[in-house]
């Protein structure tokens, strides 16, 4: 049985095709010649910060007060770097003659940003909006161990985190905020009604 006759030639170059000595050095001058002439695009950073998407994942934003310590997102994420302590705590009754509570009380809440892999799966299962993306990306470190950002760092990151889109005009109020909304002008009159009149008002 005789072996397929291969296009190649015994040196691996297609049989027939002869190349000019040289040829190769003035396609890459020309190259050169074109690039030379073009706008560049080279970014001056740190001089110039890049012009970042808001949404981009630099880090994430923790707000304490939303987390109920469920666990969610440490158990969700894939590369185990989300660290999280807590004990519970005996809330008393918010009635006369109610039932105590327990609820969990944070103790440590850290993120490894050496481990992470910024894949956002934390920030969407937490079930309690208390993880949020920031654009912020200048937290490189000399030393891997302060990439562990503790509560408090994370909570700096909140500020950088930008506001949501504005809602459609059109559309109905949050069941958050008009919650919201009404716990305030309750407080509000009870304010008011616990002041009648405040010193000097109504004297005009
Ligand atoms: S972004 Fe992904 S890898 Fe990073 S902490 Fe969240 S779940 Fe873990
Ligand atoms: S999923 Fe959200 S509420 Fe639950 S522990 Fe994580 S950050 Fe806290």
């Amino acid at each position: 049985m005789s072996r397929p006759s291969s296009a190649a030639g015994s040196a691996g170059k297609p049989a027939g095709r002869f190349t000019i000595p040289g040829s190769g050095l003035a396609k890459g001058l020309a190259v050169t010649l074109r690039t030379m002439t073009r706008k560049t695009q080279t970014r001056q950073y740190p001089d110039v910060q890049p012009e970042l998407p808001p949404r981009t994942r630099g880090v994430i934003g923790l707000f304490e007060e939303n987390c109920t310590v469920c666990m969610l997102c440490a158990r969700e994420c894939p590369d185990w770097c989300i660290y999280i302590d807590s004990h519970k705590e005996t809330v008393p009754p918010a009635t006369p003659g109610g039932r105590e509570r327990s609820r969990n009380v944070l103790d440590r809440f850290a993120i490894d940003f050496s481990l992470c892999m910024y894949c956002g799966i934390c920030v969407e299962v937490c079930p309690f909006d208390a993880l949020f993306w920031s654009p912020e990306f200048e937290y490189a470190e000399t030393d891997i161990r302060e990439l562990v950002h503790e509560r408090d760092r994370l909570r700096e990151w909140m500020w950088t985190v930008p506001a949501p889109p504005a809602l459609d005009p059109a559309a109905e109020e949050p069941k958050e905020i008009a919650a919201a909304r009404k716990a305030a002008d309750k407080l509000a009159a009870q304010a008011q009604a616990e002041q009648p009149g405040r010193p000097g008002e109504g004297d005009a």
